[in-house]
């Protein structure tokens, strides 16, 4: 059997509707891990570049759910002994 949505049937067209704000997902003061790309040559000469000074050009930001990991709890019955 197909999956099937129990949501009523609408007219309006999938999506954001007419007069609804947009919003875009703002960035994190703080982010979970840094990732720097930086080029280790120059692509007029190939020079190393290893050793420069290197300023920041751009930024992005992903936001990711961390893999889900099963967590268990045991439940003990226990019984006074006296
Ligand atoms: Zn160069």
């Amino acid at each position: 059997m197909k999956n099937q949505s129990l949501r009523e049937k609408s007219d309006k067209k999938p999506g954001g509707q007419p007069g609804h704000e947009g919003k875009t997902l703002e960035f994190l003061d703080q982010a979970g891990k840094i990732v720097k790309h930086s080029p280790t040559f120059c692509n007029c000469c190939g020079n190393d570049l290893d050793q420069a000074s290197n300023v920041l050009l751009g930024r992005r930001q992903v936001v990711d759910i961390p893999p889900m990991k099963p967590g268990s709890i045991d439940w003990e019955k226990q019984i006074s002994r006296d």
